[in-house]
């Protein structure tokens, strides 16, 4: 099926840095903002990913521009890491990089990424369409494997909704929210998560299940409204995929708890996610999220 599947908000770059002159390795391995010569026009809140050529010839890392169009450069955190200075030093115009991904060795490689419409590496050039693609398949895929069960999948929102006043309702604001924070836990980045838009994403379903209105509820033991749970429709672990934040209301659903671990744990859980999808994707673009119903099953897989 040929779809417009991560349509990227930002402008997304692929960056060469030669490790006899600078040894970015080292530098990601103990940094994760470095200040970086900068020879095109990126702007703020670009991808950048860096490919690191001869010996490695790879894409290694994957990172944000925070900040660009910088006249001056703190050498001194990343100096023992220039190993021909001329390059780096004194360049005239820098921006932050931030690291957001490591990627593995063998994963990007020079012939993989041609094969796949890198065009070429001789300098900073502009990511097409088609190798955009080619590296978000690998992420999901990459994600997967790293990716724990979503432990919490009921996200228990029963204190928090005693609080709240459950007879006002919520409309969608189509805000395009920032990335919210994220911590390490057991080594994988989580995102932190706002308990209001899980409130918000229930009202706006009037507590129901978003796959069928019908489906029995049973009441919630301290406020009057039904028992549904919400839902990242696109999973939350595969944040760093997208430009914006995955933690909105358009993106979560109510569901009972019975469709809700059937699109975890079921069989035929793509019966219900197609439902969802559809009903959904308008809603997920207007907020700056663009999947293809393929890449969501993927990530469902
Ligand atoms: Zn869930
Ligand atoms: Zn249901």
């Amino acid at each position: 099926m040929k779809s417009k599947l991560f349509k990227a908000e930002k402008t997304q770059w692929v960056i060469p840095c030669n490790p006899a002159y600078y040894d970015v390795c080292g530098v990601f391995n103990k940094l994760d903002k470095v200040e970086w010569k900068q020879s095109t026009n990126v702007n703020e809140g670009d991808i950048v990913y860096i490919y690191v050529t001869s010996p490695i010839k790879e894409i290694r890392y994957k990172c944000v521009a925070r900040k660009v169009d910088l006249d001056y450069a703190d050498t001194e955190k990343d100096r023992e890491f220039i190993l021909k200075g001329d390059n780096y030093e004194n360049c005239g115009r820098y921006m932050e990089l931030e690291l957001i991904t490591k990627y593995k060795e063998n994963k990007f490689t020079l012939e993989n990424l041609k094969q796949n419409g890198l065009k070429s590496v001789q300098g900073p050039s502009k990511v097409s369409e088609e190798l955009a693609n080619y590296i978000k398949s690998n992420e999901i895929d990459m994600i997967k494997k790293t990716l724990q069960e979503e432990n919490n999948i009921a996200y228990d929102l029963k204190n928090y909704i005693d609080k709240i006043n459950v007879d006002e309702s919520f409309t969608y604001k189509y805000d395009k929210k920032k990335k919210q924070k994220y911590t390490i836990q057991n080594g994988i980045k989580t995102y932190i998560r706002d308990r209001k838009v899980a409130m918000n994403a229930l009202k706006k379903a009037n507590h129901k299940c978003e796959v069928d209105s019908e489906h029995e509820v049973f009441l919630r033991r301290n406020v009057d409204v039904g028992y549904t749970e919400s839902h990242h429709l696109v999973p939350m672990a595969y944040s760093d995929i997208f430009d914006v934040s995955l933690d909105v209301e358009e993106n979560m659903v109510s569901l009972c708890s019975h469709c809700h671990n059937l699109l975890h744990y079921g069989k035929d859980f793509e019966r219900v996610l197609e439902k969802l999808y559809y009903e959904r994707v308008n809603h997920l673009n207007k907020v700056g999220i663009y999947i293809s119903f393929d890449q969501l099953r993927e990530m469902y897989l």
